[in-house]
């Protein structure tokens, strides 16, 4: 079992005043972000932090963790965590009700797409599979058991997962990858009628394509040659929103809406946050 090596950054100063408006405020929650080092894991830490949030952010990068924690200021630490060992997400659980007191937001949104080639499920190596699974599937539903063991006795708290558009429709991405999102929504169905009776929420958000780092180096595989600002316009390019691009914060502030007490009557949900673009496929223009 792989040892969980814990180290909080020092906070010693006073945490600034929240700039939260009355809506969507996270204002006194406490809240934890698995793959909070990156991407919209960081950005909804950042996002929650703004509207008056405590955040611990678990990651199983340890050199990004910690950056990314300096980064968010002093209402944000950092675990190291890695998913996949239950003991690590026990102990981040844990130590996080320790040292504030409770948790009010469980957000397990760690992931990965995995390898992309051989592209046929003919070929596909169970290994890998297996793999992504251990991080996508498990490592969520892991989150979820151990948030629900400390949010149950509490009566309360919101639990939030990252499904993906991948997770709505097939053929989008990697199959190890899709099978392993559309697992996402029914584990929330499935918690969130038990959970009701407990006053405990859980949704999950499908994101569009976003260029984060795990989606520009799955870019990086299928156009090797091309600059990074040639993947970022190919995944603007994706949007079917007039006007608009899918950005870490529009993930974000969906995120800071479900943890927020205005989406006190949301649960058992699957917020899509995509401009359309699955919209756009399912009429099939
Ligand atoms: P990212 O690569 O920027 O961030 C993911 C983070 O998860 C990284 O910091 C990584 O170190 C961490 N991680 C990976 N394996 C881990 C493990 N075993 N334990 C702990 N942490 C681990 O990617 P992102 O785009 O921010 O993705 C976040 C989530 O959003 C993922 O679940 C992804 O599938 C999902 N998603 C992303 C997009 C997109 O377009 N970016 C779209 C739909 C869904």
């Amino acid at each position: 079992m792989a040892a969980l090596l814990i180290r909080s950054i020092a906070r010693t100063i006073k945490r600034p005043p929240a700039t939260a408006s009355a809506a969507y405020s996270t204002e006194g929650k406490v809240a934890l972000i698995t793959g909070g080092a990156s991407g919209l894991g960081k950005a909804t830490a950042g996002e929650f932090i703004r509207h008056g949030a405590r955040v611990v952010i678990v990651d199983s990068d340890e050199e990004s963790g910690f950056k990314a924690a300096k980064e968010l200021g002093v209402a944000a630490e950092f675990m190291v965590c890695d998913v996949t060992v239950e003991a690590d997400i026990a102990r981040a659980v844990e130590t996080t009700v320790e040292r504030h007191g409770k948790l009010d937001v469980m957000y397990n949104n760690a992931g990965i797409v995995g390898p992309m080639i051989p592209a046929s499920i003919s070929e596909l190596d169970m290994k890998e599979f297996e793999n992504v699974m251990r991080i996508n599937v498990i490592g969520v539903v892991s989150g979820i058991k151990h948030a629900a063991k400390v949010m149950i006795p509490a009566g309360s708290g919101c639990i939030l997962c990252t499904s993906s558009v991948a997770g709505v429709l097939g053929g989008l991405a990697p199959h190890s990858y899709t099978i392993s999102k559309f697992t996402i929504p029914g584990m929330v169905k499935s918690a969130a009628s038990e959970l009701c009776e407990h006053g405990v929420r859980i949704n999950c958000i499908s994101p569009g394509t976003v260029a984060t780092p795990l989606v520009l180096r799955y870019l990086r595989k299928v156009f090797p040659t091309a600059t990074e600002e040639k993947l970022r316009e190919t995944v603007k390019g994706m949007s079917e929103l007039k006007g608009a691009e899918c950005e870490e914060a529009d993930v974000a502030k969906a995120a800071l809406f479900l943890a927020s007490e205005d989406g006190k009557y949301v649960t058992g949900h699957n917020l899509v946050v995509d401009g359309g673009m699955t919209a756009f496929k399912i009429a099939g223009f």
